[in-house]
């Protein structure tokens, strides 16, 4: 089955529902929508797409499944294990497997990106009070994940 799905004004898809980037209740996060693109019994991929308001992030996570990411809009940054990147639209970062990761918007512009995902993957896990200060011990990444 062939699926078109055009593009409309705002970076919305034809058919493609607007929805809430996770349940708040299982993890943090702030400011992100998620849309799924593609997403078929035969395709072993989902492509999503996500934005994140300015000022937001998306949950600080791992898991051993990874992902491909290509920046569409505005711009921001990402830890991905230990390194800060800066984005910008149509770059492309890969995240790999078990590394913590993070996208955060601008203050004053929103970062938006398509997600490419295994169809069937593990549960994210959320660092430990202990993981999270070890992440900090780096400066640099704790002043990424302060958001400053
Ligand atoms: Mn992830």
């Amino acid at each position: 089955m062939i699926v078109l799905r055009r593009a409309l004004p705002e970076f919305r898809w034809e058919g493609v529902d607007l929805r809430a980037y996770k349940d708040e209740a299982q993890a943090p996060f702030r400011g992100v929508t998620r849309q799924v693109l593609a997403s078929a019994p035969d395709l072993k991929g989902e492509l999503r797409y996500f934005e994140v308001a300015p000022g937001g992030w998306t949950t600080l996570e791992r898991h051993q499944h990874v992902h491909a990411v290509t920046i569409l809009r505005g711009a921001g940054r990402a830890l991905v294990g230990e390194n800060v990147l800066d984005l910008a639209p149509l770059d492309l970062v890969t995240v790999p497997a078990w590394a913590w990761h993070q996208f955060r918007a601008g203050t004053d512009v929103a970062l938006g990106f398509l997600c490419m995902v295994d169809a069937e993957r593990d549960r994210p896990q959320l660092p430990s009070e202990q993981e999270r200060a070890a992440l900090e011990s780096a400066p640099e990444i704790a002043r990424f994940l302060s958001g400053t």
